[in-house]
């Protein structure tokens, strides 16, 4: 993959944050840009190591009850973020400390008080890239959107039906759900007891 970073009209758009909820939506404007910004051969930040590889390790938090259903059991809602805020990943590959500071981060501060830490789950990122819609376009991409002092953070994000899935129409809403199912067959949590 070759690296080049994204076009102004873009970054702006990765850097503003307001309203955070609606990220994911903003994001995705990437994937229609002329400039193809949003191919993911293209590095989306200054401070990143560079374009996040689909064989690469990804980790991210899921927390109660953010990502589970209502008897607690972590379901296809672990993915929710990326119809949102952006689902929030850290590249392993990148990360001082790997797995372990991950997990020490989901559990200590990601899933802060008023959240229950359910786990940490991997999956490489072409995973989510290889979920399509039903018109075979892709439903999923994973942008590096590095930090300065993060420089491991990566997001994935839905490229369609943005926002709650309640308020979807009832197609939308099927088509959404069988995405977030597939890719969630493809996470896998880690084992904390060994
Ligand atoms: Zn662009």
């Amino acid at each position: 993959m070759k690296t080049a970073k994204i076009c102004d009209s873009c970054k702006t758009v990765l850097r503003s944050r307001d309203p955070i909820n609606e990220f994911a939506k903003r994001i995705a404007t990437l994937a229609f840009c002329g400039s193809d910004c949003g191919n993911e051969t293209q590095s989306a930040s200054d401070f990143s190591p560079g374009v996040v590889e689909s064989d690469e390790e990804l980790a991210s938090c899921v927390c109660h009850p953010n990502h589970t259903d209502k008897d607690g059991e972590v379901v296809y809602k672990a993915s929710d973020f990326a119809f949102t805020h952006g689902m929030s990943v850290t590249r392993l590959s990148h990360k001082d400390g790997g797995l372990e500071s991950v997990i020490s981060f989901c559990r200590d501060t990601f899933c802060k008080p008023g959240r229950d830490y359910r786990g940490t789950y991997v999956f490489k990122a072409s995973a989510p890239r290889g979920v399509f819609w039903r018109d075979g376009t892709r439903a999923f991409m994973v942008l590096d959107t590095a930090g300065k002092s993060l420089i491991a953070h990566a997001d994935v994000i839905a490229t369609r039906y943005h926002g709650d899935l309640a308020r979807l129409a009832s197609t939308e809403k099927l088509d959404r759900l069988k995405a977030q199912i597939s890719f969630f067959r493809k996470m896998k949590p880690v084992d904390e007891s060994a």
